[in-house]
């Protein structure tokens, strides 16, 4: 059975490590952060525990719901419609439903769930990706520590990340890799409820506005606290942010939402940074396989999206090309004289 390297311990990197693994491979994923789950990820602040990424899952392919019904059934993974609005011009209307998934406790319980029967090294930025001539790569960290041989490697890291790591001879890098925009997400804890949601847990809001989506997380989840919100920013906004502190883009959230609606006292705030959130616009599926140098994409955009359905088509794909490149790595040269 082979050894595996997988960078990144987001849903993509996670679900194909956990496929391999069951295909009997020896797994080892490498994540530069604290926790698993990267776009899906939980954070531990001083007034309580977020999750700062995607609020829920959007998924309209079958067989994701096929693979998202594995966690409804063991409890991690609720199913529904969410009740939302759409602001026009500081009028909500009503709009059709979302169907979606959300977590019963927190994201990160579908990540712990993934990364069960797999060996993860946490705080391990993989920086080198060095392919020796006998077929067997080598990994190293930003220390310039080495992270060990591996008969495959396979990127679940966001596209420029990715890009920056391929070997400069990769076949893949021939290929358009997509750009990927910024989408902060800003939660606010107010003293009371926020009466712009009224009865709606999500509002979308139109395009000219520094706000994208508010989602009421308390009615997602029991145990969120209370009165709290996650609010989408758009890509040009989100870019504006990169220039300002903390303090100033919470304020200029609020502002937006002033105009709106009667803000009750703010208790808390966190702003999260995705620099690397979504596409810029969804394209064709990528090329995956180096067999040159055993390497092997994954993550959302590798097959032309952003969102659940692109992230687990993408690991299904990660899957059949590892699959096929060990199998080729398994057959015998052709002999060079028959006796
Ligand atoms: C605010 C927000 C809202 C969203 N809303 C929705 C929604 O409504 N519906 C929906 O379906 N989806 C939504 N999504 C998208 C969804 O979260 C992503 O599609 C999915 O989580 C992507 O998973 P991934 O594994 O492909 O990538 P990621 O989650 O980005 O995982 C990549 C991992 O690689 C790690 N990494 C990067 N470089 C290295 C390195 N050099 N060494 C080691 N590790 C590395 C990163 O730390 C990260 O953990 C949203 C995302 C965000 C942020």
């Amino acid at each position: 059975m082979a050894n595996i390297g997988i960078i990144g311990a987001g849903i993509s990197g996670l679900s194909v490590a956990a496929r391999l693994t069951g295909l009997g491979h020896h797994c080892t994923v490498f994540e530069k952060s604290r926790g698993l789950g990267g776009r899906l990820a939980r954070r531990k602040l001083p007034w309580g525990q977020l999750d700062i990424g995607a609020p829920f899952l959007t998924p309209t392919l079958e067989e994701t719901h096929d693979r998202l019904a594995h966690f409804c059934r063991a409890g991690i993974l609720s199913r529904g419609r969410l009740q939302r609005a759409r602001l026009v011009s500081g009028t909500l209307y009503e709009a059709p439903a979302i169907k979606a998934y959300w977590a019963n406790h927190s994201n990160n319980e579908i990540c712990h769930a993934l990364a069960e029967t797999v060996k993860v090294i946490r705080q391990r930025r993989i920086a080198a990706i060095a392919a020796s001539a006998n077929g067997i790569i080598h990994l190293s960290d930003d220390q310039g520590g080495s992270c060990g041989d591996f008969d495959a490697v396979i990127l679940s890291a966001p596209a420029p990340q990715t890009l920056a790591l391929l070997p400069e001879t990769s076949t893949l890098r021939g290929q358009d890799f997509p750009e990927m925009q910024p989408g902060w997400t800003v939660t606010l804890q107010f003293e009371e409820a926020l009466g712009l949601f009224n009865h709606q847990q999500v509002i979308d809001f139109t395009a000219d506005e520094p706000l994208v989506r508010g989602v009421d997380l308390a009615t997602l989840r029991q145990g969120e606290p209370l009165h709290c919100y996650q609010f989408q920013l758009s890509a040009p906004f989100s870019q504006l942010c990169r220039n300002g502190n903390e303090a100033q883009t919470v304020e200029a959230v609020m502002a937006a939402l002033a105009r709106h609606s009667a803000l009750p006292p703010l208790a808390n705030a966190t702003v999260q940074p995705w620099n690397l959130c979504r596409l810029e616009k969804p394209g064709p599926a990528l090329n995956i396989l180096d067999s040159a140098h055993n390497l092997v994409l994954c993550g959302d955009w590798t097959a032309g999206d952003s969102g659940i359905d692109a992230a687990l088509t993408s690991a299904e794909r990660a899957v059949d090309a590892v699959t096929r490149l060990l199998e080729r790595q398994r057959e015998l040269p052709p002999p060079l004289y028959s006796p």
